[in-house]
Formats: C-alpha cells, sequence, structure tokens
C-alpha cells in the first residue's frame, strides 16, 4: 500500500467523513479489503484471525481507521465471522436496508467512510440483543496495552498517571 496517500486518509482521530471514487480506493487498498469494503463482498467464515481473539482494545476501520468496536463488546457468535453486540458510538456505523441474495438483512458501513463491514442481526446477546457480524479484513486492531504506550509517550500525559 501506497503509505504517504493512506496517511492523508487513514486516521484513528479524525471524523471528517471521506468520499472517494472507487478508482481512488482501488489505489490505496488492497485486493482484498477492496473487495469486501467498496464491492461489497464476504470472506470465507473461520478465515479472520479475529474470529477467536480475545485481546483487550479497540478495533478500527482498516479503510479508513475510523473506531468501530471496544473488544468488551465482542462475542464468540459461532457464526464464523467476529462479532459484536454494540458500536462504539451511534456515529461509528451507519446502516443500509440489503435485499441481495434473496435475503433482507441490515448491511453496516463505516460512519465515516461508507465502506462495508458486514450486517447486524436481531438475534445477540443483552444488553443490545443485536450481533454486528463483521468481516474481520475491513479490521484493524490496536491492543489496549500499545494504544496506552503511545498516550505515555504523547504530550498529554497527566502527572499523576503513574502505571
Ligand atoms: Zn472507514
Amino acid at each position: 500500500m501506497d503509505k504517504e496517500s493512506k496517511d492523508s486518509v487513514y486516521s484513528n482521530t479524525d471524523t471528517t467523513k471521506i468520499a472517494l471514487s472507487n478508482e481512488d480506493w482501488k489505489k490505496r487498498l488492497s485486493p482484498e479489503v477492496y473487495h469486501i469494503a467498496r464491492e461489497k463482498g464476504t470472506e470465507a467464515p473461520w478465515s479472520s484471525k479475529y474470529e477467536y481473539s480475545k485481546d483487550i482494545g479497540t478495533y478500527y476501520c482498516a479503510v479508513c481507521g475510523n473506531a468501530l468496536f471496544e473488544s468488551d463488546t465482542k462475542f464468540e457468535s459461532g457464526c464464523g465471522w467476529p462479532s459484536f453486540y454494540k458500536p462504539i458510538s451511534k456515529s461509528s456505523v451507519i446502516y443500509a436496508n440489503d435485499t441481495s441474495h434473496g435475503m433482507k438483512r441490515t448491511e453496516v458501513m463505516c460512519g465515516r467512510c461508507g465502506s462495508h463491514l458486514g450486517h447486524v442481526f436481531n438475534d445477540g446477546p443483552a444488553p443490545t440483543g443485536l450481533r454486528y457480524c463483521i468481516n474481520g479484513v475491513v479490521l484493524d486492531f490496536e491492543k489496549a496495552k500499545e494504544a496506552e504506550e503511545k498516550y505515555n509517550k504523547g504530550e498529554n500525559k497527566p502527572a499523576d498517571f503513574d502505571n
């Protein structure tokens, strides 16, 4: 991937909406990510390294870096894809009706870049009862410890932050 062009779009903090043509996305994304994010593809079930991951941290959109899900809302649904019961915020994801493949489903897209992430179903656990079934290919994961170290190196470190 062209790092320079990725950096102008990819951010974990900038929430400005991004609208690029598929031609531009194609230049930035790997073929696997492009297929799922922009062509609404689906990765093979059980293929994601995040499927059984119990690491503590945050899942971001692999296309634009938007924060999507916290690991404490992840659960093992047995459906073959990483599953969550709640996005980080209401604006983390957006929804659309999906009637493709003869099914009535609700598509889940990134709230920042509009990339296809997966679908949401009504058979999830409490407290939301929702199951966000997300393609691992379009997720980036950052362990809490790494985020903490990055934070500690930053300038905004509080004086009494000692662990
Ligand atoms: Zn995104």
